[in-house]
C-alpha cells in the first residue's frame, strides 16, 4: 500500500515559511494482524487437513465475539486479519492465546513485500516494543525464495534502519531484550517483536468427546482443561445435594466451567440432584464404605449422562494417594462402576503442580472460595482405604442402585456454559 503524506506550505508567521515538502512514505504498515503457529497437529500427516479445518472453525466461532476477522491457514500458520473497524485486535489476540492447537501466537504488521515499505513502516510499528528495550536483534525468515534480499541482508538492513530510528538501542545477538522477526511469506511480509506461547495441545473436538465430573475444587477444573487441551470436546456433570450444598456452590462450579470454556469452547453441564442418593447411603450403608459407594454411584450416573452426550470417556480430578478415596485400591473400585474409560490426567501430579496450572489457567482464585461440595457432607470418620470390591458390592445391595441412578440422571438440569 502506498501512503502519501503532503506537508503543504503553511506560513506560520511573516518571517518563517515552510518549504513545500512532499514526504512520500512508501507503505506505512498495512495493518496489524495475528499470526498463530500450529503446534503438534502439524505432525498429523493425512489427518492434518481435518485438524486444520476444525481449528479454523473453532477460531472463527470464538473470534465472532471480537468483531469481523478473516481467518485462514497456510503452511501451518494461521492468519487472523481484521476486516473492518468492528475488529477488536486486543480481544482477538487474547482469544487466540487460549485456542488449543496453537503453539505460538504473535501480533505482526503486514507489509507489501518490499524493503522500502518495511523500512518506512517497521520503526513506527515497533516503537512500543523498542522504546523500552535496551538491546535487540533482527531475524529473517524467507519462505518466498524469490525475494531479492537474502535473510542475512534483510537482518542487516532492517537492523541498521532500527538503530537509526532508535539510537538508544544496541544489537545483541546472544541475549537480546527483543527479537524483531521479519517473515517474507507468499502474500505479504510480516514484522513482529517476539511471540507468545500459545495454549498448545490439539484443537478442541479433534479427539472426540468426554464428560468431566466437576466439583468446585482445585483439581477437577484443571483435569477438564488438560483433557480439553488434548482435543476432547467436553460436557460436564456436577452433583449437587441441596440443602446440604448451596446455590452459591453451584454458581462457583459454573464460574469454573466458564473459565475452562474460554479455552475449550462451550460446555454443556448437567447438574444432578444427588441428595436422595446421599441420604440413602447415609441411612443404609456402613459408614466406612459410604464415600466409595457414593463415588461408585457418581460414576454410574455420570456414565449414563456421558452416553447421552456421545462421550466415550469420563474425566476426574483424582490424583493417586491424595485422599482416602484415591488410593489405588479405592480407584480401582471406583473404576469398576464406570461403564466408560476413565481419564485421570492428574493421577501422577502433586498438589503444587496442580495449583500451578490452576493459577495459570485462571481457575485457582475461584476454586479456593470456601463453598461446600456434596463430597464433604456426611464424610465418614474412618473411611476404608483398602476396600474390597465384594464388600462394596455387598453394601450396595442395600440400595436400589439402578432406580436411584436412573432417577438422578433423568432429573439432571442441563445448562450451556460458554
Ligand atoms: P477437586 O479439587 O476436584 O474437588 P478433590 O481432591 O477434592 O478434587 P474429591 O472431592 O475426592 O477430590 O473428588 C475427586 C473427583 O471426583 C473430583 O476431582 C471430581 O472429578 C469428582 N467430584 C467430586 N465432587 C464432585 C461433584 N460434586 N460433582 C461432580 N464431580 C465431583
Ligand atoms: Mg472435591
Amino acid at each position: 500500500m502506498l501512503s502519501v503524506i503532503f506537508i503543504l506550505p503553511v506560513p506560520i508567521d511573516k518571517s518563517i515559511s515552510v518549504n513545500f515538502t512532499i514526504i512520500i512514505a512508501l507503505g506505512m504498515y498495512m495493518k496489524e494482524i495475528i499470526l498463530g503457529k500450529c503446534g503438534e497437529m502439524a505432525l498429523k500427516g493425512l489427518n492434518r487437513t481435518d485438524f486444520e479445518s476444525i481449528l479454523l472453525k473453532n477460531l472463527r466461532h470464538r473470534l465472532s465475539s471480537c468483531g469481523k476477522f478473516d481467518v485462514s491457514i497456510s503452511q501451518s500458520t494461521i492468519y487472523i486479519r481484521p476486516i473492518d473497524e468492528t475488529a477488536d485486535i486486543d480481544a482477538a489476540f487474547d482469544t487466540a492465546l487460549k485456542a488449543f492447537g496453537l503453539s505460538a501466537v504473535s501480533r505482526a504488521a503486514a507489509f507489501d513485500k518490499d524493503m522500502d515499505a518495511i523500512f518506512a513502516g517497521a520503526p513506527e510499528y515497533l516503537e512500543k516494543y523498542l522504546n523500552s528495550a535496551r538491546t535487540f536483534k533482527v531475524e529473517a525468515k524467507r519462505a518466498d525464495k524469490s525475494f531479492p534480499l537474502k535473510s542475512p541482508e534483510i537482518c542487516r538492513e532492517l537492523g541498521g534502519k532500527l538503530l537509526e530510528s532508535f539510537p538508544h538501542l544496541k544489537v545483541d545477538v546472544n541475549r537480546p531484550d527483543i527479537i524483531v522477526t521479519v517473515e517474507i511469506r507468499e502474500r505479504e511480509a510480516y514484522v513482529r517483536a517476539g511471540q507468545h506461547k500459545g495454549a498448545g495441545g490439539l484443537p478442541t473436538g479433534t479427539s472426540g468427546r468426554a464428560t468431566v465430573l466437576i466439583s468446585g475444587g482445585i483439581d477437577s477444573p484443571v483435569a477438564a482443561w488438560m483433557m480439553a487441551r488434548r482435543g476432547l470436546k467436553l460436557s460436564a456433570v456436577h452433583f449437587a445435594s441441596p440443602p446440604y450444598t448451596s446455590k452459591r456452590a453451584e454458581k462457583k462450579v459454573m464460574q469454573l466451567l466458564e473459565t475452562v470454556a474460554e479455552y475449550s469452547g462451550p460446555i454443556t453441564v448437567y447438574v444432578v440432584p444427588f441428595t436422595k442418593i446421599q441420604e440413602e447411603i447415609r441411612d443404609k450403608v456402613d459408614e466406612p464404605f459410604s464415600t466409595l459407594v457414593m463415588r461408585r454411584l457418581m460414576m454410574r450416573t455420570a456414565s449414563i449422562i456421558a452416553k447421552k452426550e456421545h462421550a466415550l470417556a469420563l474425566v476426574t480430578g483424582e490424583s493417586l494417594g491424595q485422599v482416602a478415596s484415591q488410593t489405588l485400591r479405592a480407584l480401582s473400585c471406583t473404576d469398576d462402576a464406570a461403564s466408560l474409560t476413565v481419564f485421570r490426567p492428574l493421577i501422577g501430579m502433586d498438589k503444587e503442580e496442580i495449583i500451578t496450572i490452576a493459577r495459570n489457567i485462571g481457575t485457582f482464585e475461584t476454586s479456593i472460595q470456601p463453598f461446600e461440595d456434596c463430597c464433604t457432607v456426611f464424610t465418614p470418620r474412618h473411611p476404608k482405604t483398602r476396600p474390597q470390591l465384594d464388600e462394596l458390592v455387598a453394601q450396595e445391595q442395600r440400595l436400589d442402585i439402578e432406580a436411584l441412578v436412573a432417577e438422578a440422571a433423568e432429573n439432571a438440569e442441563e445448562h450451556l456454559v460458554e
